[in-house]
């Protein structure tokens, strides 16, 4: 879909929306109508239903999805991991192989290495950042490469333009998760990713109250994961359609503070003797930031760090700050902050997570829209008194 808007700005405000406005309703109301009245479709994909992710509240959030990545189509699904796991399992069948960076989101970790391999898919994991690694575990039956834009909780950027090329020279789908950047700072598809995947849990819904998922791309593929999920049932509801639509208007603001509050407090934390570690990939200390400088308008709200002390003192410092809330998910406008080690890779085998460079102690924190000099003196108080 190629929208009349440029920026992407006025896409989240405008690209998608039904004109003439419905009865004068300046905001989209909420279809919640499971069935519509029989308008003489002859394909059962094209039949009005909730399942088969085709209400208004759908429609418009595929048009606005597809605008602001400047891709063909897209499609909503229940969850991050809805999208995910329809999406691999479309260009997956058995006998098929992948490739898969060895960083990844724990949900998805679990569902390749376990539910994969008793499908009859198997996978081998490449390191992101080495792309002269990753000829030689090419299969013949290698179909998709599958990477992360920034990487959890060490916020690594792998090579992510030698993957799309990559992809292309080995007639592999590419597919990148694109939650952490969000899609106002990386746009994969610019650089010739096939598919880009949220959880829409996070940053683009960005107000902590529903969980969705999105795959963005090309139309053609767009549409065999929509037919995937008809199949699988992993609809979004239309209220919680409305939702992402409403949360997703703010995105730009939301994630232009986000950026600048997260790369002071960055840079704060660099100056502190206590805090031995940060992982920001807007730091110039970051082994990521050159490749991250080159892709990205803005490095995200993801900050790891690790403080003297470890794991016990990591949760003495979480239990003094008055603004973070201890929880995990991340991308809303409140401050979270929380262990890895305990939350997202409690499953992972200690000696393998320490291995990957995850200590006991990491710090994750999700920056908010809280006041940024608020958060810091909040940050300084609780490390004053380790
Ligand atoms: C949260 C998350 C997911 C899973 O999304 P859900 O909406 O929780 O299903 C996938 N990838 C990344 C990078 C995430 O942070």
């Amino acid at each position: 879909m190629s929208s009349k808007y440029k920026s992407i700005e006025t896409k989240l405000i405008k690209a998608g929306e039904i004109e003439p406005k419905i009865l004068g309703a300046v905001s989209l109301p909420v279809f919640q109508s499971s069935t519509f009245v029989y308008g003489g479709e002859d394909n059962y994909h094209d039949v009005r239903y909730i399942r088969l992710n085709n209400t208004p509240n759908h429609h418009v959030l595929h048009e606005k999805l597809a605008a602001i990545e400047n891709a063909e189509a897209a499609i909503v699904a229940a969850s991050g991991m809805a999208a995910i796991s329809t999406t691999l399992l479309t260009f997956l069948e058995k006998g098929d192989h992948l490739l898969v960076q060895d960083t990844l989101y724990g949900g998805t970790h679990d569902f390749i290495t376990k539910d994969l391999p008793a499908l009859g898919i198997s996978y081998d994991f490449i390191d992101p950042a080495n792309p002269q690694q990753w000829a030689k575990k090419l299969k013949p039956d290698t179909k998709v490469i599958y990477v992360e834009s920034i990487s959890n909780p060490l916020m690594q950027v792998g090579d992510l333009k030698a993957a799309a090329k990559f992809a292309k020279e080995h007639n592999l789908i590419s597919m990148i998760d694109n939650t952490f950047p969000s899609p106002v700072n990386f746009r994969p598809i610019e650089h010739g990713y096939d598919l880009s995947l949220h959880s829409c849990t996070k940053y683009l819904n960005g107000h902590t109250d529903i969980v969705a998922g999105a795959a963005i791309g090309k139309a053609e593929l767009v549409e065999k994961i929509r037919k995937k999920l008809n199949h699988f049932g992993g609809t979004l509801d239309p209220h919680a359609c409305f939702l992402l639509h409403r949360g997703m208007k703010t995105l730009s603001v939301r994630i232009k503070y986000q950026n600048e509050s997260a790369l002071k407090i960055a840079k704060f934390f660099e100056q502190q003797s206590g805090v031995i570690k940060v992982n920001y990939p807007g730091l110039e200390s970051s082994p990521s930031h050159k490749r991250a400088k080159e892709l990205f308008s803005g490095y995200s709200g993801m900050i790891s760090i690790e403080i003297e002390g470890g794991k016990e003192a990591s949760e003495k410092f979480i239990s003094l700050l008055a603004i973070p809330i201890c929880a995990p998910s991340l991308g809303g406008v409140e401050t979270l902050i929380t262990l890895p080690s305990t939350t997202s890779h409690a499953g992972m085998d200690p000696e393998e997570r320490r291995k990957i460079g995850i200590s006991d102690g990491l710090i994750r924190i999700s920056i908010g829209i809280e006041d940024t000099e608020d958060l810091i003196a909040d940050f300084k108080q609780a490390l004053s008194k380790l």
